[in-house]
């Protein structure tokens, strides 16, 4: 530790979209707040597909700047095992994702954060006075620390810092790592598009995932997957690209990766909203809490929003002096009201990838080619021709399987 202390109303772990927008959330709620990020710069290396739906930049009253967005887009297009294509349109954005987190993190400095780079945190001791709790004390590396806050945010990504480091009354850490899947992708050029992301699920290159074509400016794309068979990710992808479209299109470094193999991507939590997602003095966000859209995995708009909630909760804690467990349970009771139901998502994912490959295609034909907006009646029909065609295919759990689709969507958190 150094000599001199940091104070600060919250201590913000992590400055990508979770940890950027906690930030910005907490100085606008006039808290004074400190942000710190590990690595030199802030977005990179990217590890995302980069794209987030209208939708979430409504629910987020954000209003993007032209030099963040890469290119708009018209929602997904899903390309099942036999080559049947159905829609789910919806406009959206392809961002230059480390330029959106770098946008975000100068609007937290604007509205007064202080943002220290190359700042990792490593331990957090508790704080107590008059026999209560009073924030925690924080070391790592960077000159910044020790730093001391009433309240911690943490944003840590896949990374989830606090949940290692905090042990609870049985020695316990405060959650246990679930499991994470690799995505990887690489930046191509002169990619043929109209304005959809391609959405490819085919289980024999990604297990229990899938593989995409995500349309930038100027005829770049991220062509990537993201499976659970993680030692194979990559032979897997360069197989897919082999025997599409994609094969002899040039893979070029994406343009803030100097050098170095041109892949880039990342791990994935798929085990769902960890148990505890608050804590004296704690909130966890984004996919430190575990927070990702079980069938795409997208996450962004859900570590924005959570960020919302967080800093709310904060602000209202730490004007009310009480930082306990209990007051900040106000947070986990707010996501949890308004995210969707992850495990039931899960389960429809589960019975899409019981599916055989020709299982899947025929569910596909079965569907109408826009899925977006099926509505009830649309949900029958469906369910009346598998009936019809395909009886023993309707008793495979298809409509878990269909309202995973459903349930994709950008209006419950899908991008
Ligand atoms: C290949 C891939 C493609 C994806 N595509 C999409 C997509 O198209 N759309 C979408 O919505 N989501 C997508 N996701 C998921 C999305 O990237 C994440 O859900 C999102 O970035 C989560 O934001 P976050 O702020 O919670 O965490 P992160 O973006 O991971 O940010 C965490 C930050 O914390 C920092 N950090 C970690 N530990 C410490 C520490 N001890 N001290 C200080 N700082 C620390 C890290 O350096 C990092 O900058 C994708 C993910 C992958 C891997």
């Amino acid at each position: 530790m150094g000599d001199a202390m940091s104070t600060c109303d919250v201590l913000v772990v992590g400055a990508g979209p979770g940890g950027g927008n906690a930030a910005l959330q907490c100085a606008r709620l006039g808290l004074s707040t400190v942000i710190i990020e590990d690595h030199p710069a802030i977005g990179t290396p990217v590890h995302c597909g980069e794209c987030i739906s209208e939708i979430a930049c409504e629910n987020l009253n954000l209003e993007l700047p032209e030099h963040v967005i890469s290119l708009r887009v018209h929602g997904i297009r899903v390309i099942f095992p036999d080559g049947t294509e159905k829609c789910l349109s919806e406009e959206g954005y392809v961002l230059e994702k480390h330029l959106f987190e770098r946008w975000i993190a100068d609007e937290a400095a604007e509205a007064g954060a202080s943002i220290h780079l190359n700042h990792k945190l490593t331990s957090m001791e508790k704080v107590e006075e008059s026999g209560r709790f009073a924030g925690w004390l924080c070391d790592g590396k960077g000159d910044q620390f020790p730093i001391r806050a009433k309240v911690i945010i943490d944003a840590s990504g896949v990374a989830a810092v606090c949940s290692k480091i905090v042990r609870l009354a049985d020695e316990k850490p405060l959650n246990e790592m679930g499991k994470v899947v690799a995505g990887m992708q690489y930046e191509m050029l002169e990619v043929p598009t109209d304005g959809y992301l391609d959405f490819y699920i085919w289980p024999k290159y990604a297990e229990k995932g899938y593989l995409w074509m995500i349309p930038k400016c100027d005829g770049r794309a991220n062509v990537g997957l993201v499976t659970e068979d993680r030692p194979r990710a990559k032979k897997a992808l360069d197989e897919f690209i082999d025997i599409t479209h994609f094969k002899g299109l040039e893979q070029v470094a994406p343009p803030w990766k100097e050098k170095g193999n041109p892949a880039f991507g990342g791990t994935i939590p798929i085990s769902g909203p960890f148990d505890n997602t608050h804590y004296d003095g704690l909130m966890l966000v984004g996919d430190a809490a575990g927070f990702t859209s079980p069938l795409f995995e997208g996450g962004s708009h859900l570590a924005l929003k959570s960020a919302v909630y967080a800093a709310e909760t904060a602000a209202a804690a730490i004007a009310d002096g009480d930082l306990s467990e209990q007051r900040l349970s106000v947070y986990s009771r707010l996501w949890k009201d308004e995210f969707p139901p992850y495990d039931k998502i899960l389960r429809g994912k589960n019975a899409l990838f019981d599916l055989t490959d020709d299982e899947m295609s025929v569910m596909a034909g079965c569907f109408p080619d826009e899925m977006g907006d099926m509505g009830v009646s649309g949900k029958a029909m469906v369910g009346l021709r598998l009936l019809i065609r395909h009886p023993r295919l309707y008793f495979k759990r298809i409509v878990p399987a269909m309202l995973a689709f459903g349930y994709s969507r950008a209006r419950y958190y899908g991008w």
